[in-house]
């Protein structure tokens, strides 16, 4: 793989969840980024927000508007900008609701009511970026990246979206920081998204796009680990993860990156793990193993799920075996059993 290191350009993707009730270790983050490099922000909505957003589209409850204003109006206030900004997003979001039956068909509507996360998000964080002394603008992704209509996942189209990157381009020569909406493309005029968790995908699409020297995935976990560290105390955090082994892991189950988002890098530019919270970057995603295995789970129906090993093709192990692959293995284990046969999967394979 060749690094284009003469490239300063850099995508760095906050997650939602990590940025709880401020913006200030990402925006300090960027901020140190933007000392030596182009950066390229991509941002998801705030935590929960998406999720708030669906049921909206359902039930059409104003209280939750209020919910959703009232979240978006405190960060704005940590952050130093005016909440006064969001209110046109609150208008159309309103006008939205009332007139669902314009839309072509309740996919188009429930995109279209999804975008609202991560519009309010940007705009703060790039009020709050300008606040820092650094110019920047907020990218609408339906201007960029250019899908098909299978709405709520669709799918890129990449010679179209190509030819819109200028767009970026043109605000990074002139000195500025692109603040983009994650998880959102668009059709035709139409509000598209890319499937949930999208918004890692939006990075790698711009990062390749860009020709970027990397693209960084700050979350609120450090990076990649031998297995889900919120169920499996012992599990280690992985230096160095290959791009087959992270598209068959996310595939398999692993929330640290979405499955999509390794295909525009593969071979190209490597993708990097981090923890917002401490700039700690864990995981370096490139043609690089530590040939360490990773386990990962994910639901198969109400009462079973599968716990996928990548890196192993074969493993002793006390479970009937589900799917095999080239370098994987994975199997079934009762929902309620998922937690201990994960453990004890674990210690099998690392004692
Ligand atoms: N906000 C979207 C979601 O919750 C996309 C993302 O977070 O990546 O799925
Ligand atoms: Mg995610």
């Amino acid at each position: 793989m060749i690094y284009k290191l003469s490239n300063k350009r850099i995508v760095v993707k906050f997650g939602g969840s990590s940025i709880k009730d401020s913006f200030r270790e990402a925006l300090e983050f960027v901020l140190k980024l933007h000392e030596e490099n182009e950066v390229v922000v991509v941002l998801s909505a705030l935590r929960g927000v998406t999720d708030a957003l669906l049921g909206l589209a359902e039930s059409k409850d104003k209280s939750v508007i209020g919910k959703i204003a009232r979240k978006h109006s405190i960060l704005a206030d940590e952050s130093g900008v005016d909440c006064d900004i969001l209110e046109p997003l609150f208008v159309e979001l309103e006008c939205v609701l009332k007139n669902e039956r314009r839309f072509p068909n309740k996919g188009a509507f429930i995109d279209h009511v999804l975008s609202f996360g991560e519009r309010l998000s940007v705009i703060i964080f790039a009020n709050a970026l300008e606040n820092s002394g650094i110019r920047s603008e907020v990218v609408d992704a339906l201007h960029v990246i250019k899908t098909d209509d299978n709405f709520g996942n669709a799918a890129v189209d990449f010679s179209g979206t190509a030819k819109r990157i200028k767009l970026i381009e043109k605000l990074l020569n002139e000195g500025k920081v692109p603040v983009v909406t994650g998880f959102l493309g668009g059709y035709k005029g139409l509000r598209t998204t890319l499937g949930r968790g999208g918004s890692d995908y939006t990075a790698t699409i711009l990062g390749s796009l860009l020709e970027a020297r990397a693209v960084l995935i700050m979350s609120d976990v450090r990076g990649i680990y031998t297995a889900d560290p919120r169920i499996v105390k012992d599990a280690k955090l992985l230096p160095f993860v290959s791009y087959e082994e992270a598209l068959n892991a996310s595939a398999l189950g692993m929330r640290a990156l979405h499955e999509k988002s390794i295909c525009p890098v593969m071979g190209r530019l490597p993708v990097i793990l981090g923890k917002t919270d401490s700039y700690r970057l864990g995981t370096f995603v490139s043609d690089i193993s530590a040939e360490v295995p990773i386990l990962t789970y994910k639901p198969v129906n109400e009462n079973f799920a599968c716990i996928g090993v990548v890196g192993l093709r074969e493993v002793n192990f006390n479970a009937p075996i589900y799917k095999k692959g080239k370098n994987w293995i994975s199997f079934l284990v009762k929902r309620e059993e998922l937690e201990n046969s994960l453990n004890d999967l674990h210690e099998v394979i690392f004692k």
